[in-house]
This record gives structure tokens, C-alpha cells and sequence, in this order.
């Protein structure tokens, strides 16, 4: 919708010119001409009010276009071993080697591997917080990384993750875990896997297998290659320069901080200062703070960051987008607020109507 006039709008929408002229009145915009471009804001409220849903592509023609380290979620049955991983992987990252050990939980991390390269952690493991995120369309999540322990062997929740991942068009690492154990049979895990479909590499496909154990430590270094290996593949691509696109993945309230969300940038720069939108929520960013708490001015794509600043709280899966002005910022929170409020009612509804239809 970026750049877009009036008139293309109407044609696009099926509503009339004037219709359209009218909502820009309400949300106190004025177009000189209807033949005037209009910002994706102003579009995007425009969509709001008429009911269509809008997704903002970002475009990338032009730009520069850098490689970009993945971002890494983790997922399989419960007791498998996703949190000890999590917190073997945080021990290798970047922020326990500077902190000296000591670790922000901001729900990311970053893990840099000696050939420069590094690799984003999700920090909440589990399929709801991924869920949560596609429901929002947030494609925050590059690489799932399946946990499997090596002496359960597949399960309901190992299943449900494939399915998170295939949904979602995101590839798969298989982490055996726990194979430090007597009862460890990674050999089994495998052929249920491929029994389930899984195209393991070493039987042809290109899922890659990594024996490790969380709490032992091994295999750790080889999980991450492999992670490596398979966002080469993907070639993994950013524009650097530009306004910043991101994600909320985690955001929480501070009795000192006021409301702050930790998020991935995708594409662009986030600068500090910048008046930004998150979900339905705006501020003006006051503070970018990194995975050890250190205060940046910026954050690039793959970065984790808390941004301070907030007026509200938002949700995980939340995008954040950087608009021109404070006006603005009210204006399109205003507009999404209104929108979530419509929908949550017509749901009520709809509810309301199966509870007096049950047949239906
Ligand atoms: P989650 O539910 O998937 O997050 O699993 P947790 O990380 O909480 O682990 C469940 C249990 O398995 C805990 O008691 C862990 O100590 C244990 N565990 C996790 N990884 C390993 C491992 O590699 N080897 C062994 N022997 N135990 C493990
Ligand atoms: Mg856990």
C-alpha cells in the first residue's frame, strides 16, 4: 500500500473515492490531490477502518541486502530437555563470556561462533510462544531446533512441533538429547523420526541429526555448526540501512522502566529516539538496551534488544514500526486499538451466535 493514491485505493477496495476521502478527514489527514501518494500509515489506517487487512511488505528493492545471523527456536516434549539446552547454549554465548558468567534472561541471546558468525536464541522455549508469534504473522523464528530425548524417543508434543515447523515453513535440526544416559537410544529416535517423515540427512534428506547432552555438555559446538550449516543454506539476507522492522518476543512491566519488550530486529536499523508503534501500542524509544544491559544508540538485524520507552504493554509476536512523529505514532496505536476492539466484539458474536445455533 506504501505510495499508493487514493484513487488506486478505491480501485484496489472496491470503496468509493469520497468514502475513503471522508476517513482521511476523521483521522485528521488531508490529501491535496487525490492523485497524492500516501504514506503506508495513512494507508494502513485507511485498510483499518474499512475492514481490510493490510501486511506491511517492506520493501527491499534497492537495497543493500547483508548476511544475517538465524534465529533459533526450540521446541519437543515436555521433560525432553528444551530449558537445560537453553541454558548450556546461553553458557556459550556471547553474554556469559562478557558478563563473566552472569546472564540477563531478556529472551534472547546471542551465541558467536569463532569463525565470526553467530546465532540468535529464542529464549522461551514451546510451542505456544510460537504459536502465539505466527498467529500475529511474526516470521521471527528461522530454524526450530527439535529436542528429542534420547531414551523417550518420539512423542505427542515431538510430533506437534514437525507440525508447528512444517506449518510455518521453517526448517528443522534434530537435537538428540539426553545421550549421556545408559538408556539413550539414538539409533531408535532416528527411525522414528524418519518413520514420521523426517528426511534425515544420513538417510538421504537434509534434516541434520546432532547427538548432544544438555547437561553434560556434549555436542554442544556441533549443534551450533550445524545450526550454521543450515542458515548457509538459507542464505539469510537483511537490509541493513532503513527503518528497522522487528518483533516483540517477550515484554513485561517494570515498577522503575515502565513497560519495555525485548525485540529482534528483521530488516533495518532501530535507533533510539525513534517514534515507533509495537502491535497497538506506540512510544518513542527512550532506551535500546543489549543481552547484558549495556545501553546502544542502535540495533541491527538478529540483534536482541530491550526497548524502554513504551506508553503501553505489548504482546509477544508484535511488530514494531518506526513512523515519523509522535502524531502519527498515537494515531495508527489509536487506529490498531480501535480495530483489535472491533475484532475482539465481532468474535463475541460470532461466539454468541454458535451458543444459540449449536448446530451450526
Ligand atoms: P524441558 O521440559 O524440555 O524444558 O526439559 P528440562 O530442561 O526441564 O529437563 C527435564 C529434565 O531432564 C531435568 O531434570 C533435566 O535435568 C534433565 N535433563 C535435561 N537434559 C539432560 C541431559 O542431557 N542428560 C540428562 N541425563 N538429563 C537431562
Ligand atoms: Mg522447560
Amino acid at each position: 500500500f506504501d505510495g499508493m493514491t487514493i484513487v488506486e485505493l478505491a480501485k484496489r477496495t472496491g470503496e468509493s473515492i469520497s468514502a475513503l476521502q471522508d476517513i482521511l478527514v476523521n483521522v485528521g489527514e488531508t490529501v491535496d490531490s487525490e492523485f497524492d501518494p500516501l504514506g503506508i500509515d495513512i494507508a494502513e489506517l485507511i485498510a483499518m477502518e474499512i475492514g481490510v487487512n493490510v501486511k506491511r511488505l517492506h520493501s527491499n528493492v534497492g537495497a543493500e541486502l547483508l548476511p544475517r545471523a538465524p534465529v533459533v527456536t526450540v521446541m519437543g516434549h515436555v521433560d525432553h530437555g528444551k530449558t537445560s539446552l537453553l541454558d548450556a547454549l546461553r553458557q556459550t554465548s556471547l553474554a556469559a563470556k562478557e558478563a563473566g558468567g552472569i546472564t540477563q534472561h531478556i529472551g534472547a541471546f546471542v551465541v558467536r561462533m569463532p569463525s565470526g558468525a553467530s546465532i540468535t536464541f529464542l529464549d522461551t522455549p514451546g510451542h505456544a510462544a510460537f504459536s502465539a508469534m505466527r498467529a500475529r504473522g511474526a516470521a521471527v523464528t528461522d530454524i526450530v531446533v527439535l529436542v528429542v530425548a534420547a531414551d523417550d524417543g518420539v512423542m505427542p508434543q515431538t510430533l506437534e512441533a514437525m507440525s508447528h515447523a512444517k506449518a510455518a515453513n521453517v526448517p528443522i535440526v534434530v537435537a538428540i538429547n539426553k545421550c549421556d544416559k545408559p538408556a539413550a537410544n539414538p539409533e531408535r529416535v532416528k527411525l522414528q523420526l524418519a518413520s514420521e517423515g523426517l528426511l534425515l540427512e544420513e538417510m538421504g534428506g537434509d534434516v541434520q541429526v546432532v547427538q548432544v547432552s544438555a547437561t553434560q555438555r556434549i555436542g554442544l559446538n556441533d549443534l551450533e555448526e550445524a545450526l550454521l550449516l543450515q542458515s548457509e543454506l538459507m542464505e539469510l539476507k537483511a537490509r541493513i540501512d532503513g527503518p528497522a522492522q522487528a518483533y516483540v518476543v517477550e515484554a513485561r512491566i517494570d515498577k522503575g522502566r515502565g513497560p519495555f519488550a525485548t525485540a529482534i530486529v528483521k530488516a533495518g536499523t532501530l535507533i533510539c529516539g525513534q517514534h515507533v508503534v509495537v502491535g497497538a501500542e506506540w512510544g518513542r524509544i527512550r532506551a535500546i538496551r543489549d543481552m547484558v544491559g549495556k545501553l546502544t544508540e542502535k540495533a541491527r538485524p538478529a540483534m536482541p534488544v530491550e526497548i524502554e520507552g513504551l506508553r503501553g504493554l505489548p504482546m509477544a509476536g508484535d511488530d514494531v514500526i518506526v513512523v515519523e512523529s509522535e502524531e502519527r505514532a498515537r494515531m495508527l496505536s489509536a487506529g490498531r486499538k480501535k480495530k483489535l476492539e472491533k475484532d475482539r466484539l465481532q468474535k463475541v458474536g460470532e461466539e454468541r451466535m454458535e451458543i444459540a445455533n449449536p448446530s451450526e
